[in-house]
């Protein structure tokens, strides 16, 4: 694994334990050579991962629409930053340039793009793994959301395995270089699979 893309808030959170679990990520990403992946961005969270990461001289890349370089909200000591069209262009090159993907605590953006990596990945796009880095059970309701999605037959059981969720970052990092991808197949309901035949 080469480089890793996180996905997390643009702003820090209520307690102080996001922003330390945060620069826990960055540091041991610039500890084992991974190159950082991200937003581009110098707020919140997405500031503190890329700063935890260059302070501990890793290399971290941003690719950041066009739109909020002019919001001033661009970090501007990266290793590389790379100014794109707009965010559709912005989530395919990140893309591009990860091995997996990680998201820490966020908001709908930061849920957004994990969940459009889930998503592609379902439909056979692309085969990288897909983590929830968990602070203080942030991500527990949305876990059983995920549950109540399979329990209605709206999620594959396999599909909903096909992610790892924990705060151990070692066990992350551990699962993220093991990862095969599930082979469910999208579709649970007989007359789609009857057509797929
Ligand atoms: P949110 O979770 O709603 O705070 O949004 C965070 C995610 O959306 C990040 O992973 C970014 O890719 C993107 N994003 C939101 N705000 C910014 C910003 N000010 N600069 C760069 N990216 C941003």
């Amino acid at each position: 694994m080469k480089t890793l893309c996180v996905y997390c808030g643009s702003n820090s959170g209520s307690q102080p334990i996001y922003t330390e679990r945060a620069i826990a990520l960055g540091m041991r990403l610039a500890k084992d050579g991974i190159t950082l992946v991200y937003g581009g961005g110098n707020v919140g969270l997405m500031g503190v991962v890329a700063d935890s990461v260059l302070d501990a001289g890793g290399e971290v890349i941003g690719v950041i629409p066009e739109q909020l370089v002019n919001w001033e909200v661009a970090h501007k000591g990266l290793t590389k930053l790379e100014v794109v069209g707009s965010m559709h262009e912005r989530k395919s090159r990140m893309f591009d340039l990860s091995d997996g993907f990680v998201a820490l605590p966020g908001g709908f953006g930061t849920l957004d793009e994990v969940f459009e990596m889930l998503t592609w990945r379902q439909l056979g796009i692309g085969d990288k793994p897909c983590a929830f880095f968990d602070v203080e059970g942030f991500y527990t309701p949305l876990m059983g959301m995920l549950d109540r999605m399979v329990a209605e037959r709206f999620l594959h059981p396999e599909q909903r395995e096909d992610l790892w969720h924990g705060d151990d970052l070692d066990a992350m990092l551990v699962w993220m270089k093991a990862y095969t991808p599930a082979k469910a197949d999208k579709w649970m309901d007989e007359k789609r699979r009857k057509a797929m035949r």
